[in-house]
């Protein structure tokens, strides 16, 4: 029989990913002759047998691939054979890279074996891994990704490791990381005072949980403050030591079983919590089965869980039905992640220690992720995730978009794709603002970018914009809410204009006021206002947004006058008076026409919060007030106007709700009464502009569609009215998927303008 032979390009994420060992082994099971490479464009490899060999390695080559690999493109085209009688990995090809960096990765199936196998080498070694799984993008200091530039280079492989390393045909053969107990990091156990204990860690560790100490773990991008959840001493010590009284925290449970107990859990949402970015996944609680102390997420009706994702987790995990998981960090401070830092920040805060000496390099918080609306939706990317590029159709340029002001990540762009920042955090903590600036030259390094124009928001003050200023560089200034819809346009590729419902909190607006309850048309190259809600002003200005009563005070009165925003029934605290006074005077009081302003005058009106400790506290407790089995919908009035935006009045809606407040109803009622308008508002619009537009794509984006209760019902009106309905999954729809969208509509800017 004659031979064949066939060269294959494949790219994509294919490199650290183990993919050369994988091919090499495909190709030694299928009896073929050849080599492999890593290129400057991704995995090259000749192969070379039988005809049905071939096409077998053909097929197979997708299908079979490493978990955490992605193959973009498989290229073959037929060659005369050579007659190699082996395979073989060849050295890399050195050449202008466009590497692909992997994101860190949850342990494997097989490291997860072998950490459990008692007569396994790595038996109960907390640091296993391979080429599947691992550290990656937070122990790389630059590249090419070998060990000399990860912080893996402190650890010189012992020979066992080393012949592993070096063998093709096995799982760690080029593992970076690769690591055993002789060889690679080592646990250690330190008491409040920070002195090291003898003894073994993680059985220290366990009786410090079973004690209901607050335990510090370090772990793949920073520490966690770790407790028994079930422990409720324990959890509101916690929460008095990091100042967070009401946020919810964070659960690691050991397994999927486990989970089930306590939430409820679809085949999605499985699939999502036990791959291998093991994100933090928002889910429904179970009610009254297993009693959680109620401290763990006061407000909601859903639990932040995460299985382990490092060999330490599940060791430290395995005993304990749940484990309290937090950040380790005041409360808006970044997360610790270097050791002498961690020390100091998070004395006071923890009881104990358990640590290891491997160097974390880069800092990466948890990613946030729920399953709503037929999608997976990110509403915080960060580990497990960044730093793999997303797409950016038609993009040619090198763009720096710097983001927002709270919840940011940067965004590079190279070729068709945007590399998007892991979750920096709020710009006006100094430390983040230092991390932000130092991550942001790393990254233009790391990934050879030079960013030739700066994208930013409108807004004078974001210390970002401050920032793109200070670069010297060309600016592109974008709107806050166009970049939202542009981030969602980008995500899913597309460019015709499309109708975007923006709602959030604030953003920067075109006449100076603050938006945020937003119907725009338009795409990434512009943008017209088509609606917006009515301005609100906001007595006290920030004052107002962390205290919602001012909001829904500042709401009556537009609606009803003095005499309804002074009845005394609200019982408005202290200050009140001097609020109505700067409502009537207009003084210090800036106008919104934000979405989450509603949100919060609602919450506060049905009694939920007079104030908040943090941002959305009030809308969250009233999306999980909601009562279903009620009748009845509030009311938008919306008030055309020729050649300017139609206003979406929501006196109307007010009204109704303070008499359904004083007459009596619960909040349970005015809370479904009023996400039904708010749906309804959005059907009836959408119904209007597909008339005088013709657009059938609508664009869901802006923190407020973190209601699932909106999105949900929202998503599925709008698809049976005919709609293409698009929101965001990749990217955060809050700020965090910002810089995305800035980046996105520069580079449209840039296309058209050169
Ligand atoms: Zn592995
Ligand atoms: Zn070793
Ligand atoms: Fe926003």
């Amino acid at each position: 029989m004659s031979k064949k032979r066939f060269s294959v390009t494949v790219t994509g994420i294919v490199q650290g990913v183990g993919f050369r060992p994988y091919v090499y082994r495909l190709a030694l099971d299928l009896g073929l002759t050849g080599w492999v490479l890593n290129s400057p464009s991704g995995v090259e490899c000749a192969i070379e047998g039988e005809q049905e060999a071939c096409a077998a390695f053909l097929a197979r080559l997708r299908e079979e691939a490493p978990r955490v690999s992605r193959i973009d493109e498989v290229c073959f085209t037929e060659q005369a054979p050579q007659g190699e009688t082996a395979f073989t990995i060849l050295p890399s090809k050195s050449g202008p890279r466009r590497t692909l960096i992997s994101p860190d990765l949850a342990i494997c199936p097989d490291c997860l074996a072998e950490l459990f196998a008692p007569a396994d080498r790595r038996y109960r070694y907390p640091f296993i891994n391979c080429t599947n799984c691992g550290p990656r993008f937070t122990i790389m200091e630059g590249l090419p990704y070998d060990r000399p530039l990860t912080t893996m280079k402190h650890f010189p492989m012992c020979e066992a490791c080393r012949s592993e390393y070096e063998d093709p045909a096995q799982r760690r053969f080029h593992a970076q990381p690769n690591a055993c107990a002789r060889c690679g990091p080592a646990l250690s156990f330190l008491d409040a005072a920070g002195q090291k204990m003898p003894g073994e860690p993680l059985q220290l560790a366990a009786a410090a949980l079973q004690a209901g100490q607050i335990l510090a773990v370090k772990g793949l991008g920073g520490y966690h403050l770790a407790c028994d959840a079930l422990n409720e001493a324990a959890v509101n010590t916690l929460r008095g030591r990091k100042l967070r009284w009401h946020k919810p925290f964070a659960l690691m449970l050991p397994d999927v079983e486990q989970t089930r107990r306590y939430c409820e859990l679809s085949s999605e949402e499985e699939e999502l919590l036990s791959g291998p970015r093991r994100p933090i996944l928002l889910l429904k609680r179970k009610e009254g089965v297993l009693p959680l102390p109620a401290a763990l997420a006061p407000d909601s009706n859903r639990l932040g869980v995460m299985l382990p994702y490092t060999p330490l987790h599940y060791l430290l995990c395995a005993p304990w039905p749940a484990l309290v998981m937090t950040s380790a960090n005041f409360s808006d401070e970044p997360i610790a992640y270097e050791d002498d830092d961690a020390l100091n920040r998070l004395f006071g805060l923890a009881d104990a220690f358990l640590l290891h000496d491997r160097p974390i390099f880069r800092r990466a918080d948890d990613s946030v992720a729920v399953w709503a609306a037929d999608a997976p939706r990110l509403m915080r990317r960060s580990r497990g995730y960044a730093p793999q590029p997303l797409p950016l159709r038609g993009c040619r340029s090198q763009i720096l978009a710097v983001g927002s002001q709270e919840k940011n990540t940067f965004c590079l762009t190279r070729g068709q794709e945007a590399i998007l920042s892991q979750h920096i955090g709020e710009l006006d903590d100094v430390m983040t603002y230092a991390q932000y600036r130092q991550e942001i030259t790393h990254f233009c390094d790391m990934f050879k970018v030079q960013p030739e124009v700066v994208a930013c928001d409108l807004h004078p003050d974001y210390l970002s914009t401050r920032y793109a200023e200070q670069s010297g560089l060309p600016l592109f200034k974008v709107q806050h809410h166009h970049a939202h819809l542009a981030s969602v346009l980008a995500e899913h590729e597309l460019c015709d204009p499309a109708l975007g419902f923006i709602f959030d909190g604030s953003g920067y607006g075109e006449d100076g006021h603050l938006w945020g309850g937003e119907v725009l048309y338009g795409n990434q190259a512009g943008f017209k206002r088509l609606a917006h809600l009515r301005y609100l002003p906001l007595p006290g200005a920030e004052a107002a947004i962390r205290e919602p009563w001012r909001q829904a005070l500042s709401a009556l009165y537009a609606a009803g006058g003095e005499e309804l925003a002074a009845d005394e029934r609200w019982r408005w605290p202290a200050g009140w008076q001097v609020a109505l006074l700067a409502l009537r005077q207009r003084i210090n009081a800036p106008l919104s026409s934000g979405m989450g302003r509603l949100f919060d005058t609602l919450a506060a009106l049905s009694g939920h919060y007079q104030t908040v400790s943090y941002e959305g506290q009030a809308a969250i407790a009233l999306e999980h007030s909601i009562d279903d089995s009620v009748s009845g919908c509030y009311r938008f009035a919306i008030e055309e106007r020729e050649n300017e935006p139609a206003i979406l009045d929501w006196r109307p809606l007010i009204l109704s709700a303070a008499r359904d407040v004083l007459g009596g109803e619960r909040a349970g009622t005015v809370a479904a009464r009023f996400h039904r308008a708010l749906s309804e508002l959005c059907l009836q619009i959408a119904g209007r502009f597909r008339a005088d537009y013709g657009v059938n794509t609508i664009a869901l984006s802006g923190g407020c569609w973190q209601n699932l209760w909106l999105l949900n019902r929202v998503w599925q009106d709008l698809r049976a009215a005919g709609f293409d309905v698009y929101s965001n999954s990749a990217v955060p729809a809050n700020d965090g998927g910002l810089s995305y969208g800035q980046a996105a509509v520069a580079s449209w800017r840039l296309e058209a303008g050169g």
